[in-house]
């Protein structure tokens, strides 16, 4: 299953390479062209010549992860995080180390040696580890280099009726999205940017953005739900199993109203729920792509995804489906349907 070898696949910020071999390999028989700019995206097009408007759809393939910082003298890892986790969700989570994946896990000082005051607050980076069973520096060097990326190790399930589980859902499942609607035809040019460094600042996009030069982006990606125990319904910035949601605002981007308004009259036509996304918070490749050459109109269309940027991740296969309906009814109806 894509999804499945998607997720488990590693590819941090600027260390893409896995997760774009494995796409290109699975996207090449589908379009005319692919490439790969300088920035690392992977880029394909289909229809290049056709009139109509020219589409962007875009999925980040990189994944929040940390980095080898310092090999200490009793052969314990440092580490710094690559784009954003919540250090508190780290102690006692296996990873995998550099290219040889040389397994780890993130350790601290344990419960009994804490001292009541230190009981009382999360650990912070600083006092955290990954042992990779080394008790020499030396040795620890042999498996280890500085710079170096640390994985967490989620394998995918299922889980419950209509769940899946799995690392890095943001933003493999908008690569599989990505993925799917490639294999269908289209009267209008469309093409399909993977972009790379997503999680450090929407910086890939730029490029590809720049690059396709676009009359218009829609994003694929997944999206925090806080519809768990102890956050009340209004506070629920979107729910998982709720449908795909989109945004009207976010730190990178006013989304193009007659864009969103499009796929929300489309979602509503076609029967598949939707929702709103109901905060403000975080950034997407829309940011960067609303902002190339002299504008674009975009759009985000989202998987509402419980515990983002942690080791583990929950999605919904029926909002994953309906994304899906939705983005295919709306390239499908291109470009009888003026959008702009
Ligand atoms: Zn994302």
């Amino acid at each position: 299953m894509l999804l499945k070898r998607l997720t488990e696949a590693c590819g941090g910020p600027g260390h893409e390479k896995e997760v774009r071999d494995l796409l290109r390999q699975e996207v090449t028989p589908l379009v005319d062209s692919i490439r790969t700019d300088a920035m690392g995206n992977l880029i394909a097009a289909k229809n290049t010549g056709a009139s109509g408007p020219k589409i962007m759809l875009a999925a980040h393939m990189d994944e929040v992860c940390l980095m080898i910082m310092g090999i200490e003298k009793n052969g314990m890892l440092k580490f710094r995080p690559v784009g954003g986790v919540d250090p508190r969700v780290l102690v006692a989570k296996t990873v995998v180390v550099g290219e040889k994946r040389t397994p780890g896990v993130i350790g601290a000082k344990p419960i009994h040696l804490q001292k009541p005051p230190e009981r009382k607050r999360p650990f912070g980076l600083e006092e955290m580890y990954i042992d990779i069973g080394c008790s020499k520096e030396e040795e620890a060097e042999r498996l280890v280099s500085l710079g170096d990326y640390a994985y967490f190790t989620t394998g995918f399930e299922n889980l419950g009726a209509d769940r899946w589980k799995a690392k890095a859902f943001d933003d493999r499942a908008g690569c599989a999205l990505l993925v799917e609607l490639l294999r269908s035809q289209y009267t209008t040019p469309v093409f399909g940017a993977f972009t790379v460094q997503e999680e450090v600042g929407l910086r890939g996009a730029a490029t590809a953005a720049y690059g396709i030069d676009p009359d218009l982006a829609v994003v694929l990606e997944s999206t925090t739900a806080s519809d768990t125990p102890g956050s009340p319904d209004h506070k629920h910035a979107t729910t998982v199993g709720a449908g795909p949601c989109l945004t009207f605002m976010d730190r990178s981007v006013i989304t193009n109203p007659k864009l969103v308004n499009r796929l929300r009259s489309i979602a509503e036509d076609i029967g598949v729920p939707v929702q709103m996304r109901r905060t403000t918070t975080g950034g997407t490749d829309a940011g960067a792509i609303a902002l190339t050459r002299s504008g674009v109109p975009a759009a985000v269309l989202a998987l509402p995804c419980r515990y983002i940027h942690s080791p583990v991740s929950v999605l919904s296969r029926d909002d994953y489906q309906g994304a899906l309906k939705i983005m295919q009814a709306f390239l499908q109806r291109l470009p009888e349907s003026e959008v702009l």
